[in-house]
This record gives C-alpha cells, structure tokens and sequence, in this order.
C-alpha cells in the first residue's frame, strides 16, 4: 500500500513528498549511471511525487549514451549539495511518464523498514532490465 513520506536533498533546499509503497519493490541497477551513482530507485507515477521547496534549486542531467533514446530520462539533482532525489522518464513499457524515486533521500524511514524493501537487480549494462546481472552484491 502506498504512504506518503518526506524526503529531501542533503542539505535540504530540495523537499518533497513521495508516495511509495515501500513493501512492493525497489530497483538496483548495474548500468553506467546507477552504478556509480549508487542509485536505489522505486518506480511511482506521475502524481505520487510533490515538490514543496528547491524547485529552482534542481539541475537535471541526460545522459548521451542513455540506452533510452537521449533526453527521455531526466535525472534531477540539487544544484548545490549535489544529491539526486528523483528521475523522470518516458517509456512506452512503463505507460508514458514515470518517476524513479531515489529511495535513499526519504527521511522519514527508519533502517528497519528500509532493510526490508524488496530489491529487484537490473542488468542494465547489457540493456536486460528484467533480468539479474551476473554479480549483484556490490549494487
Ligand atoms: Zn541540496
């Protein structure tokens, strides 16, 4: 069942509210932007995330070499401490526009809670989101 959470960038310009259902699933992935971003992502939909401040305080980055075509995923990040709180997408499998919430940003989650999401991995690196990589443990 969905919630609604706060969360926020790290030095807190960005805030916003998620809804997230937090018992269903997450997402782990090894291509080159979430590995070395170390991005923890759970897919919502386009109503589920409400910024409340920091709106001129996001930047958002497109990757060129994205497996989707370029400018269809846009990663939004605080432009002063740097954290991404979410992605936008356009994916037809996904029905239109999504966001990817970065699960890791949600202050209102104790660890307990958090250590208990389910974890999809994604072998992103060779464009198989629905299948497991290879080696998993160090996403
Ligand atoms: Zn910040």
């Amino acid at each position: 069942m969905k919630q609604t959470h706060r969360a926020s960038c790290h030095c807190g310009a960005v805030t916003f509210e998620a809804d997230v259902d937090l018992a269903s699933e997450s997402r782990r992935c090894n291509c080159t932007y979430c590995a070395k971003t170390r991005y923890w992502k759970s897919f919502v939909g386009t109503d589920d995330i409400r910024l409340l401040t920091g709106a001129g305080n996001l930047s958002d980055y497109r990757a060129p070499d994205s497996l989707w075509p370029p400018g269809h995923i846009h990663h939004y990040f605080c432009k002063t401490c740097g954290v991404q709180v979410y992605s936008k997408g356009f994916l037809d499998q996904m029905g239109g526009w999504f966001y990817a919430l970065n699960l890791a940003v949600l202050d209102d989650v104790p660890p307990e809670e958090l250590a208990l999401v389910p974890i999809t991995y994604e072998d992103g690196i060779a464009d198989k989101q629905m299948e497991p990589p290879r080696v998993t443990a160090y996403l």
